[in-house]
C-alpha cells in the first residue's frame, strides 16, 4: 500500500453558503464545484487548497450520515481522506493486517473517486477514508 498524500479533509457543515463566508470571503479560497452523492445523502462542495482539498459536506436529509454526525458532535472535521495508489490492494493489505474496515470493497465517492472508510475503532477515533482517483 502506498499513501500518496492527504486527498481531502471532509468538514460537516449545516449550511454550505454560510460556511463559504469563511472559506471564500475570509480565506480567499474558491469553491470549484458541488456534487450531490445520493447514496450518502450529502451535497459535497470542493475547495482546492494547494495539492489537497477541503470538502464541505452538507446533508441533504435529516437522516443522512452527515446530519447524524452534526447532531451528535456538532459541525467540524468529519473525516480525513488519504489518497492511495491502488485501493483494492490497500484494502487487501489492511484486512490481512486484521484492520477493521467499514467498506470491504471500494464504493463511489464524490469527484469520481473510489473510496472506502476504515473503522474509527482502529484509528484512534478518526474516521479515515482511503481514496483512489
Ligand atoms: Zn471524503
Amino acid at each position: 500500500m502506498k499513501v500518496l498524500k492527504i486527498d481531502h479533509i471532509g468538514i460537516a457543515v449545516k449550511n454550505m453558503d454560510e460556511a463559504l463566508k469563511l472559506y471564500q470571503d475570509v480565506l480567499g479560497l474558491k469553491l470549484t464545484s458541488t456534487e450531490v452523492v445520493e447514496e450518502q445523502k450529502v451535497k459535497v462542495g470542493f475547495i482546492p487548497v494547494g495539492d489537497s482539498e477541503i470538502e464541505l459536506l452538507e446533508s441533504t436529509s435529516p437522516d443522512g450520515p452527515v446530519a447524524k454526525f452534526i447532531e451528535s458532535r456538532g459541525e467540524g472535521v468529519q473525516h480525513i481522506a488519504l489518497r492511495v495508489d491502488n485501493i483494492e490492494q490497500a484494502l487487501e493489505e489492511l484486512k490481512a493486517k486484521g484492520f477493521r474496515l467499514i467498506d470491504e470493497k471500494p464504493r463511489y465517492g464524490a469527484g469520481k473517486a473510489r473510496i472506502a472508510f476504515l473503522h474509527p475503532k482502529g484509528t484512534g477515533g478518526i474516521l479515515l477514508e482511503i481514496s483512489e482517483r
